[in-house]
């Protein structure tokens, strides 16, 4: 069994990219069940209103059910919201409802609109040890996105190994160093996951290089195959870490959150 020692500090991951259908979703819940079966305690926050996040932890996130939406608008506190994973006792739901789409219109009315996030993360960080916490991100750079780079200090982008890949991705780095400039100097690139990778084509392999020669400390040595099983789960309400722990899927999982446990964090070498 793989044994990982966490260190008592919190590491607020942000699983950004605004491109959609590249990888997002699946590897923040795949990456926060493997994490938690090390024994790390996990929080993902699902900030896309779609709840495929929450769809995946086997989380309730119909429209009544409280929801980070209650929180970026309300003022609910987020331990009020926060739900066990059936998955682990180790392994949280901040989960999203169907609400968040008219979050990132009511928020421009609100007050620290861009720090609500942050702010109710720090409350929970006070009361609550986590080990981890991985925000799911909706594919778009608008203020649910924003929130998310405010409270995160990492951004963990997954890149989907094909022609368009780095398209867009400079954008990204330019949203995060705007953010960095003026509202979160903490933000940093710390991670980037190679997705859907078939190595069989020449096209992936050209992509996957492309993206190590330009960041070579960040991009991860796993990379994540194209597998059915890691698309089938989210039907079942699981991750491929519990719907089927032995697939190739499960195992590079697993491998990305041993290489992601054991990095180490920019302030640290700081
Ligand atoms: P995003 O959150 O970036 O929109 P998703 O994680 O939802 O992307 O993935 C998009 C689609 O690709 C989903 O249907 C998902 O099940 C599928 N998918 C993601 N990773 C893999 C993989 N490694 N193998 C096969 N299908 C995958
Ligand atoms: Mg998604």
């Amino acid at each position: 069994a793989t044994t990982v020692q966490f260190d008592g500090d919190t590491r607020v991951l942000t699983v950004s990219n605004q491109k959609g259908g590249v990888g997002k979703t699946t590897t923040a819940v795949n990456v926060a069940s493997a994490l938690a079966s090390f024994g790390a305690k996990v929080l993902v926050i699902d900030l896309d209103p779609q709840g495929n996040a929450s769809t995946a932890l086997g989380v309730p996130h119909n429209a009544e059910t409280p929801s980070v939406y209650d929180v970026l608008i309300d003022d609910v506190p987020l331990a009020d919201i926060v739900q066990q994973s059936p998955e682990s006792p180790n392994l949280l739901c901040a989960p999203s409802t169907i609400h968040l789409a008219g979050a990132e219109i009511e928020l421009v009315a609100q007050v620290a609109r861009e720090h609500r996030l942050r702010n109710a993360l720090s409350a929970y960080l006070d009361e609550n040890t986590v080990d981890f916490v991985i925000i799911d991100c909706p594919p778009s750079l608008g203020l649910l996105t924003i929130n998310a780079f405010t409270a995160a200090s990492e951004v963990f982008i997954p890149i989907q190994c094909e022609y368009y890949a780095l398209e867009g991705l400079s954008q990204l780095l330019g949203s995060i160093q705007m953010i960095q400039k003026h509202l979160n100097p903490e933000l940093h690139l710390s991670t980037i996951l190679l997705t859907m990778y078939d190595g069989r084509t020449r096209l992936a392999q050209q992509v996957a290089d492309e993206v190590r020669t330009h960041f070579p400390d960040q991009v991860l040595h796993t990379v994540i195959p194209r597998s059915v099983r890691v698309s089938e789960a989210p039907s079942f309400g699981q991750t491929v870490i519990a719907y089927d722990g032995t697939s190739a899927g499960a195992i590079a999982y697993r491998e990305a959150a041993v290489e992601i446990a054991s990095q180490k964090t920019q302030s640290k070498e700081n």
